[in-house]
């Protein structure tokens, strides 16, 4: 029995080194995609429902590499955020989301956002609040032009610190989105402590209403409460005309989701409101 707990163990161990040296090697590839331009952005159009018009575009990472393929962000932005790239990954984001921001207002009159996700891992770092004015200014996007995306882990982890760096984002004129809103059904009674100015409730919220009437009696109070405390209510991941229908009839209209659109390239985008490529 020793003699097969120590191969046991041995084999363990070689099997923990294996996951290690990949996991390396995909940080090593992601490092230098980030880096050497290998990263590039897909932009989600959010609808007014009621106009058809595109009030904002959500700045969603890709990463298609030579030896992995296409890496989904749901893979590479949990490692970049247990690495520290996220920092560097973030900051590229920031910068090409608003040059592209930039380039669209310059050629249309149509005064849609950008919308850029921000992870818990940024707010690590020191000059986030400083990067995030200079790419303003470099890059000519407006304070009111940007959106800013957080989750309620951030502020579920050290309140009083994220909430400050946030009430500073948010004196720049930046608005600050709440991501992924509805998942825990605990949070609703903080929302009004929290600086923000968009709600988005998370696709799962929808696709919980068809089946429970408890469900959707939450989600109508959810909708009604954001409205009463003066928060915009984006639905995230509306796929069906049903579904739109359900939202319509609660007075939210402001969607984001397959139904409208997938996220879409540059060119696509361009396409979409109707320029030329560039
Ligand atoms: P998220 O911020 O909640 O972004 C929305 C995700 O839902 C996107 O997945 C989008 O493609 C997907 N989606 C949109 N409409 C629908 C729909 O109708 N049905 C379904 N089933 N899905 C829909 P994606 O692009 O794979 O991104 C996954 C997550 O990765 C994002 O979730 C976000 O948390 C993270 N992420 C992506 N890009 C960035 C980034 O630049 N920075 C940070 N920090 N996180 C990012
Ligand atoms: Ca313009
Ligand atoms: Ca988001
Ligand atoms: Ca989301």
């Amino acid at each position: 029995a020793k003699q097969l707990g120590g191969n046991g163990h041995q084999f363990f161990q070689q099997e923990m080194h294996d996951q290690a040296m990949q996991r390396l090697a995909m940080e090593t590839a992601l490092r230098k995609a980030i880096q050497n331009n290998g990263l590039h952005l897909h932009y989600q159009p959010q609808v007014d429902a009621l106009s058809g018009r595109i009030v904002g575009l959500e700045a969603l990472a890709r990463w298609r590499d030579p030896d992995y393929g296409d890496v989904s962000p749901a893979d590479f932005i949990p490692l970049a955020e247990q690495t520290g790239l996220i920092v560097p990954l973030g900051s590229w984001v920031l910068t090409e989301a608003c040059q592209q921001a930039r380039r669209w207002h310059d050629r249309t009159d149509s005064d849609f956002y950008i919308s850029v996700n921000l992870s818990v891992g940024q707010f690590a770092d020191e000059g986030l609040v400083d990067n995030i004015h200079a790419t303003l200014e470099a890059t000519g996007v407006r304070p009111e032009q940007l959106v800013l995306e957080i989750t309620e882990s951030l502020v579920m982890s050290e309140p009083e610190y994220h909430i400050h760096i946030l009430e500073t984002i948010r004196n720049l004129g930046i608005r600050l989105a709440l991501d992924d809103f509805g998942t825990g059904y605990s949070s609703l009674s903080y929302l009004r402590n929290l600086p923000i100015d968009i709600l988005k409730l998370d696709r799962q919220f929808l696709s919980n209403l068809a089946h429970n009437s408890e469900d959707a009696a939450i989600a109508r109070a959810t909708i009604t409460m954001a409205a009463d405390i003066g928060l915009k209510v984006v639905a995230e991941g509306v796929e069906t005309a049903d579904q739109l229908r359900w939202l319509l009839s609660q007075d939210c209209h402001l969607v984001q989701g397959y139904f409208f659109s997938r996220p879409l390239s540059d060119e696509q985008i361009s396409e979409l409101i109707q320029l030329p490529p560039a």
